[in-house]
């Protein structure tokens, strides 16, 4: 039996992430795109089935590179609402302790549908709470993910220098070494797909230098290098941190990172925006990713990620929301918006477009997660595919569509395929009750807070 083909026919506007034209629109088979046309050109072959652009820009689905789900729980809460990093982290660890599997799988839910509906087709998460009782976090988010029909790098992420150790968490979210690995071996041996098209991969993640010990960092590292996994963590988010390190370790961040093997392509880091010039050499020429999180770095004032001399050195560089408790959505096209106006305050508005913007969220975005199969528009590339509509009040006397995207605020899609299926029709995601969900998340984010 012959497959259906579907061309998704002249859109009004499109980004690809590359040089090629796909001005006509696009011709898709099964999971994959056989096909890209230019303006006025016809598919090679008879499509079964069209759909009309013709009201649509159209991006390659968008990927966010730094998350942590969990925090949709707490959002927006007044204590922490005007604290910088240190301060904010000190304050709600102790009610993210009380996260349970249910609670979890609420939030994760809520942070997918969300990212889905602002055309996210690809999540990074990164969860390191493993208190009594929610051991099984990251199956609790496989589970979801597969819900949504997403794909996603869920990182197990680890916390293991408490307080007592001079660390920043309270000891009892911390874990041992030993639980730590067992649990990372088994989370990659269970769900980690490789190759084209896979919906769920697992890297490891532990939290940060002020709550992982340095063993932990290189037991992860060699684990990851034996088992093909990529690594993940925070780094040189703020100066306390920078500070932390130097009275810690004598060590800058930098240095640090290199200390426990972890300078290399396999890294992708979240933040990374108080590095010098000669660290920013050094992560370009080990070609590790930096993930660009401009919503989380405002609202905790940490500072202005140096992307352009990231880039300029040959390190990757895509976008992350980072939260949800510090930024506080989990919006991808927003957090793409973000980042153009964030980084033309520091590098000016000729060097930084829109379509350099959009490509942080697609391409670079995939370089970070070691994905070639997504990210951008291209024959043998998956079909997943954001299609927003400029039809809103805020668009209207726009003249540029894909300028108007980001610039008019565009904050919902109107379209989402993933693997070559609907994922978001008509602005609703296929299957989702989110009336229920949100009375649900928000009666678990209440009792979470309140004990
Ligand atoms: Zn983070």
């Amino acid at each position: 039996m012959a497959a259906t083909r579907l061309w998704i026919k002249n859109p009004l506007a499109v980004f690809t992430a590359n040089h090629h034209d796909a001005s006509g629109g696009l011709v898709i088979e099964d999971s994959r795109i056989v096909e890209l046309l230019g303006a006025a050109q016809q598919p090679a072959q008879p499509c079964q089935q069209t759909f009309d652009a013709s009201a649509h820009v159209l991006l390659p689905g968008l990927i966010n590179t730094h998350h942590h789900f969990y925090q949709t729980l707490t959002r927006a809460w007044a204590p922490v609402v005007n604290q910088p990093l240190f301060p904010w982290l000190k304050t709600l660890y102790p009610v993210w302790a009380r996260l349970t599997p249910e609670k979890l799988a609420l939030a994760s839910k809520v942070a997918l549908a969300e990212l889905l509906l602002s055309g996210c087709t690809t999540a990074a998460d990164h969860h390191y709470l493993f208190p009594g009782g929610l051991e099984q976090a990251i199956d609790v988010q496989v589970n979801a993910v597969r819900e949504l029909g997403m794909r996603a790098m869920l990182s197990r992420g680890s916390m293991s220098l408490g307080e007592a150790d001079g660390g920043l968490p309270p000891q009892h979210t911390v874990q041992s070494g030993e639980a730590i690995l067992a649990d990372s071996q088994r989370l990659i041996e269970r769900y980690h797909e490789r190759g084209d098209g896979a919906q769920i991969q697992i890297a490891l993640a532990p939290c940060s230098p002020f709550s992982v010990t340095r063993d932990i960092m290189r037991a992860s590292a060699e684990m990851a290098e034996q088992l093909d996994v990529r690594l993940h963590t925070h780094l040189a988010e703020t100066l306390d941190e920078e500070d932390y390190c130097l009275r810690q370790f004598g060590l800058r961040t930098v240095d640090y990172l290199e200390s426990v093997g972890w300078l290399g392509p396999r890294t992708w880091l979240a933040h990374g925006i108080h590095f010098n010039a000669e660290e920013i050499a050094r992560l370009g020429a080990a070609g590790t990713g930096i993930c660009h999180c401009p919503c989380s770095n405002m609202r905790l004032a940490s500072g202005i990620c140096p992307v352009h001399d990231l880039e300029a050195a040959g390190a990757p560089v895509g976008l992350g929301v980072d939260g949800s408790a510090s930024n506080d959505a989990s919006n991808m096209i927003i957090e793409a918006r973000q980042a153009l106006y964030i980084q033309r305050l520091r590098y000016g508005a000729e060097a930084i477009t829109p379509e350099r913007a959009l490509g942080w969220a697609t391409r670079g975005s995939a370089r970070l997660l070691g994905r070639s199969d997504v990210g951008e528009l291209a024959v043998g590339k998956q079909a997943d595919l954001a299609l927003f509509k400029l039809d809103d009040l805020r668009f209207s006397g726009s003249h540029d569509p894909l300028s108007a995207l980001l610039l008019c605020g565009a904050d919902r899609a109107d379209r989402v395929m993933i693997g070559g299926s609907w994922r978001v029709v008509d602005g609703q995601i296929e299957g989702l009750d989110v009336a229920q969900l949100i009375a649900d998340h928000s009666q678990a984010a209440r009792q979470l807070v309140s004990g």
